[in-house]
């Protein structure tokens, strides 16, 4: 049996320009065919979703998400107070509730010990819905490094190829490096955390099993040292230069990041969703105060950053960094918003977080874009997001590998 979905627009997620009055013909799980007009005759026992209005577009990829964490201000020492099932529980509602709005692929870029590798499993075996879940495991960390408390603590050049031969054990879909300090207590994010020798062994070992291997940097040494390591992606790539968090814009280091090829993941939502978060309450506390002008910030210089990176030629791929402070496992399209706000098209922000993620994180040939044989991951929003990003909001429809997951009648 064949499904039909027609609406007033599709996006394919290349970047190329939409088809007016598309028909998407999934047959087996897969889209088959991209027709336009009116329905062929042939097509009279399809099941047909009218969608008058609305457009198509490939399922939304989240590249940097954290599954076990809540997503509503607890900190990560907080929230790993809790026990393993805990944070299992709390990933599956997380993958649950990305699945209903249009996120049909999530990146868990570190999670505690087996949990997002586990919550992969059960949904490949059926055992309930929710975004398709790619996983690290542990992201490999100096001890006491930033997020040590996920259990992938390791050191010195032999230390870290055994910890990425763990991960890919543990099955690891790719590895993650926490190549500078971060936000867990008692780390510095103004410096590299491993050695270049280090750095050089866990891209060498995670290559070796044909692993991506992709490294949060912080601080500008970071990234230069990453990139002569030879990693394949760099999450965040921040200029703070010192323990108060003031960022210091390189040009030298963002040339060499440029010229790398190396796409480095957004999570402009971190700080978009803070301002969000503080903005919103009535009373502030002092302490309050002080974190909304620190964000604020904090969140001016990660824009301006991006812009100047992207002016040097660094490609940007959206990731939120969902889970992590304030961030919701269903902000994707505030990344994506925030994107278009830092000089995307809107169509460039679009394919950033669906075509170009999957090309970066592995996926271009199963999905991320709306091509015969991959999979009919499907998202269908009420209005025209290349006109207002807002319309990705107002989700009508959403389908994964061909199976509709949510749906909901115009009024
Ligand atoms: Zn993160």
């Amino acid at each position: 049996m064949k499904t039909l979905i027609k609406a007033a627009r599709l996006i394919d997620g290349t970047g190329a320009a939409p088809v007016k009055d598309p028909i998407l013909v999934i047959a087996g799980g897969k889209v088959e065919a991209i027709l336009s007009g009116t329905v062929p005759a042939e097509f009279a026992d399809a099941e047909i979703h009218d969608c008058p209005g609305a457009t198509i577009l490939p399922g939304l990829i989240d590249t940097h998400v954290h599954l076990n964490l809540p997503g509503d201000g607890t900190l990560l020492e907080e929230a790993m107070r809790e026990t393993p099932g805990v944070l299992m529980a709390t990933s599956t509602f997380a993958v649950g509730k990305a699945l209903a709005a249009g996120i049909t692929t999530v990146r868990d870029v570190g999670a505690h010990e087996r949990t997002a590798i586990d919550l992969r499993r059960a949904l490949q075996l059926g055992h309930g819905e929710g975004a398709r879940v790619l996983a690290c495991g542990q992201p490999i960390t100096v001890t006491g490094g930033h997020t040590w408390y996920f259990g992938g603590e390791a050191d010195g050049e032999d230390g870290v190829r055994r910890k990425v031969r763990e991960m890919v054990k543990l099955g690891a879909d790719f590895i993650k490096v926490m190549a500078s300090g971060g936000g867990t207590v008692g780390t510095q994010s103004w410096k590299p955390s491993f050695t270049p020798g280090e750095l050089h062994a866990l891209a060498d070992e995670a290559h070796r099993f044909d692993r991506l291997a992709t490294a949060h940097c912080l601080c500008a040494q970071s990234i230069d040292d990453v990139i002569a390591a030879g990693f394949d992606q760099i999450e965040h790539a921040g200029f703070i230069a010192d323990r108060k968090g003031n960022q210091v814009y390189d040009p030298a280091v963002a040339e060499r990041l440029a010229k790398s090829g190396i796409p480095v993941t957004s999570t402009l939502a971190v700080g978009g969703a803070v301002l969000r978060e503080m903005r919103a309450r009535t009373v502030l506390t002092p302490a309050d105060q002080a974190f909304l002008a620190r964000w604020e910030k904090m969140a001016a210089d990660n824009m301006a950053q991006f812009r100047k990176l992207r002016a040097a030629g660094v490609s940007f791929v959206a990731g939120t960094d969902a889970g992590w402070r304030f961030t919701r496992i269903d902000d994707l399209p505030l990344e994506i918003a925030m994107m278009h706000e830092g000089g995307m098209s809107t169509m460039e922000a679009l394919v950033a977080a669906t075509g170009y993620a999957a090309r970066v994180i592995g996926l271009a040939d199963e999905t991320g874009t709306l091509k015969p044989g991959l999979a009919a991951d499907v998202l269908v929003v009420s209005a025209d997001p290349l006109a207002d990003l807002a319309a990705l909001r107002d989700v009508r429809l959403v389908m994964q590998a061909g199976k509709v997951t949510a749906s909901r009648q115009p009024l």
